[in-house]
Parts: C-alpha cells; sequence; structure tokens
C-alpha cells in the first residue's frame, strides 16, 4: 500500500460538519459528492498529502446512518491508497482477510474501492483505493 488515502468520519449533519472541519482545519472543503448506490453524501478536504472524508447516511437503513444511531459519529474506516486494486484484493484473501467485496467498486472522489473486514484488521473498517480513470 502506498499511503493513507484518507480517513473517513461519519458524521449526523454534513452541512454543519463541513462548516466545523473548515475552522478546524483551515481549508475549504473541495468537493461533497453523493454516492446513490452507497446512500451517502461525502465531503473531502485536502490535509497535505491526505484526505480527510466526511460521511453522511441519505438514508436511515444506510451503513453510514447506522452507524451513527450505534456508535455516535467519529473514525469510520481509514483508506490505504494502492495502484493495483486487484492485485492488493488478491493478496490481502491470500494472506486470510475478508475481502468485503467481490470485485471493486466505484467510490466517491473518482476511485476504485474495496473493504476489509474490520474484524481482520484489529477493529477498524479498512478501505483500499485506487485512482479511477
Ligand atoms: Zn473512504
Amino acid at each position: 500500500m502506498q499511503k493513507i488515502e484518507h480517513i473517513g468520519i461519519a458524521v449526523a449533519s454534513l452541512e454543519q460538519s463541513i462548516h466545523k472541519y473548515e475552522l478546524l482545519l483551515g481549508v475549504s472543503c473541495y468537493k461533497v459528492e453523493e454516492v446513490a448506490s452507497e446512500a451517502v453524501k461525502t465531503a473531502f478536504f485536502m490535509v497535505g498529502d491526505t484526505k480527510i472524508e466526511l460521511l453522511e447516511g441519505t438514508i436511515p437503513e444506510s451503513v453510514i446512518s447506522k452507524y451513527v444511531s450505534s456508535k455516535g459519529e467519529g473514525i469510520h474506516h481509514i483508506a490505504y491508497g494502492v495502484t493495483d486494486i486487484k492485485a492488493e484484493m488478491i493478496r490481502l484473501k491470500n494472506e486470510g482477510f475478508r475481502v468485503l467485496n467481490e470485485e471493486p467498486k466505484a467510490g466517491a472522489d473518482n476511485k476504485w474501492v474495496c473493504f476489509v473486514h474490520p474484524k481482520d484488521a484489529n477493529g477498524v473498517l479498512t478501505e483500499l483505493c485506487q485512482e479511477r480513470n
């Protein structure tokens, strides 16, 4: 894996959290994007080489909405940038990690993404992401 691409933070209100994170980080949100297939709205901030991704569920059934109602707001996942996501998925499966999707899926911010089960990474939901061309 190349670097920490972003840290995902689950929030109850994207609008309020964007404002708060602009104040906290001292940078403006550069993108707000809805990922309809995941029922989330996302907002991105650039902090040096790494991004912060805020996520709000758009419907009560969204995984993010459920996360916020059961665990509260907070860090939801860590995403690692990779150059060959399919090769990394195979490598991780061979190492015994549960990769949560069979194929990379189209995620926010022009990425191919896949997730590794949090129980296989000491309680941390782990995302791999690769730039989509
Ligand atoms: Zn993410």
